[in-house]
């Protein structure tokens, strides 16, 4: 474990970097670890990892899956599955060693366990899926056949993994195809196995998820239920504890978060998720908290750093609502920023004016806007932006005409004329 704890702490170092610069880089596809804590109420969203999955659990009648969607139910609570398709392709492979990260095949990851490939998967419990979707809960893509989307030496050194984008693309539009041809069901939220973003080619997952048209599914609190201990019980244990902690210190800690768990066996081929489940449940449950889907978490309050309440919110989900691109690649908005005029391209341009399937960096994502926005805006001063939506045909409200006379002009007040902008451009 040590090599491993020691790349996680640069790695979570390099994080915190590029997090800071994807404060400037607005983006189709937004990484979602938790959003501005919404005020009528405690919510938080939960995940559920690498299921479906039928692996009876011990000492009970049945599969994981059903376990964790009883105790759901109990609480009537809704959550987001990140499920698989299948990794009974992934071989030849040979079985790496319990409580290592190769735990479930040396070459590929198998779940629920190496050799048990078809107990797991949407595609191999298609019963789980009906149960899942009429339960009422989210389904999200986590990768067809589970295989990561690049390298990272120090953990994963020998396994096996996508070259390109294309690659990629193929492997999420499998699973999604299936979930949209057999259930109707349309994934709008992707997470990379074990959080491998970049692709050999010079993509990455951004690239991916923004032509499946997703966003980016992460998390802020990890529910440990993948580590590995000496029984089983100090497994419960440390699933509980942290969650526990962290509300005694404060009850609204995670309101607003998402919370990572799994939904299949950890390093040590066990599943404590079945028994502290219901203990984390009832620990939230008491402070009044609702366990809620990452989507309509999403719904509730979009942005890390945006009050939902404020008038000009409505505007900015208004825009999402449609598919624009407004925020920045960190999930932030910057509603206190001013806007450049770039940025009011971005926003202006419909959804299909990204899903090009290469590597799009900011100027690319400029000139596609460009080119989408038949739009002479001229600037981003309060006048400019008026003149470009009264030429667009908007009739602009209140909100927007509030900017008419204002040099430098914040995302958040631009919002409004951008919203009355595109319904005349929808017209
Ligand atoms: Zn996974």
């Amino acid at each position: 474990m040590g090599l491993y704890q020691l790349a996680r702490r640069v790695n979570a170092k390099r994080k915190a970097f590029i997090k800071k610069q994807a404060g400037k880089i607005m983006s189709p596809v937004r990484r979602i670890e938790r959003v501005y804590p919404p005020k009528d109420g405690r919510f938080v969203a939960m995940t559920f990892d690498d299921g479906p999955d039928a692996l009876a659990v011990e000492g009970r009648d049945a599969g994981l899956t059903d376990v964790i969607l009883d105790e759901l139910r109990r609480w009537g609570d809704k959550v987001t599955f990140d499920v698989i398709g299948s990794t009974a392709g992934n071989y030849p492979d040979e079985k790496g060693a319990d409580g290592t990260f190769m735990w479930s095949g040396n070459s590929y990851d198998h779940y629920p366990c190496f050799g048990m490939d078809q107990l797991a998967g949407a595609k191999n419990r298609p019963e789980l899926v009906e149960r899942i979707l009429s339960d009422g809960h989210e389904i999200s893509n986590h990768g067809s056949t589970h295989t990561l989307f690049g390298r990272m030496r120090a953990v994963y050194g020998a396994r096996h993994h996508f070259e390109t984008l294309q690659q990629v693309i193929g492997d999420l539009d499998d699973l999604h195809a299936y979930m949209l041809d057999k259930f109707g069901y349309k994934m709008r939220l992707g997470r990379p196995a074990h959080y491998i973003d970049h692709i050999p080619d010079g993509s990455d997952a951004y690239d991916a998820y923004r032509v499946m048209g997703y966003n980016y599914m992460a998390a802020s609190f990890d529910g440990a239920g993948w580590q590995p201990r000496d029984t089983y019980d100090l497994e419960v244990r440390d699933m509980v504890e942290p969650l526990a902690r962290a509300l005694e210190a404060d009850p609204d800690a995670l309101n607003g978060q998402i919370i990572f768990q799994k939904d299949g066996c950890n390093m040590a081929r066990r599943t404590p998720i079945a028994d502290a489940l219901p203990q984390q449940l009832k620990i939230l449950h008491d402070l009044g908290y609702k366990v809620v889907s990452v989507s309509e978490l999403m719904e509730m309050s979009p942005f890390e750093d945006m009050d939902p309440s404020v008038p000009a919110a409505a505007a900015v989900k208004y825009l999402l609502g449609r598919g624009h691109t407004v925020g920045y690649k960190n999930n932030t908005f910057g509603g206190e920023k001013p806007i450049t005029e770039e940025e009011l391209y971005i926003m202006l341009a419909p959804p299909q004016a990204f899903r090009e399937k290469r590597h799009m960096g900011p100027k690319d994502l400029y000139l596609a806007a460009r080119k989408a926005v038949r739009l002479d805006i001229g600037g981003a001063s309060g006048g400019d932006i008026i003149r470009a939506a009264e030429s667009a045909g908007a009739e602009l409200g209140e909100l927007a005409m509030a900017i008419r006379d204002k040099k430098t002009v914040t995302r958040l007040e631009a919002a409004p004329a951008v919203a009355d902008m595109v319904r005349a451009l929808d017209k």
